[in-house]
């Protein structure tokens, strides 16, 4: 009984260990360096682009999208979704690969994406999404995004 504990105990210690994602973190000069000026304003500067502007909006292929700033996979095209908002849209986020944030600048409650790796700025998350799946809206900007097609 005693031993059996101590594996579970030892298997949970490991899959946290596996799944602890390491920061990353750069200086806003080293993000200059990598992203383009309206990557850096997205995600560093926690800008917003023009909706329907963004190459990702009416986007519908298989595959995977990451985080342009560190690359880390947060979205995929099973859970995107057209909510003809002007921005990509997806009912749900990759586990653990975004965190929330209260944001309430310009006077207007909102919740704020990010990316827990690298901490860039995504878009926000609104509670009118799908009601049939998650009822979540993650209204992301197209430059935080990279895609990747898979098959
Ligand atoms: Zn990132």
């Amino acid at each position: 009984m005693y031993f059996k504990k101590l594996v579970f105990t030892f298997l949970l210690f490991a899959s946290f260990l596996l799944n602890a994602q390491q920061k990353v973190v750069k200086t806003q000069e080293e993000w200059k360096k990598i992203l383009t000026p309206n990557q850096y304003y997205i995600l560093r500067e926690k800008g917003t682009e023009r909706a329907t502007t963004g190459r990702y909006d009416q986007h519908f292929k298989k595959g995977i999208y990451q985080c342009a700033g560190c690359k880390t996979v947060l979205f995929s095209s099973i859970d995107k979704y057209d909510a003809h908002c002007g921005w990509p849209s997806f009912d749900r986020s990759l586990k653990g690969s975004i965190e929330e944030r209260e944001d309430n600048r310009y006077g207007w409650k909102r919740t704020e994406v990010i990316c827990s790796t690298c901490e860039g700025h995504l878009g926000h998350v609104f509670n009118d999404g799908p009601k049939n799946t998650t009822g979540k809206r993650y209204c992301i900007n197209s430059a935080a995004l990279e895609f990747e097609k898979k098959e």
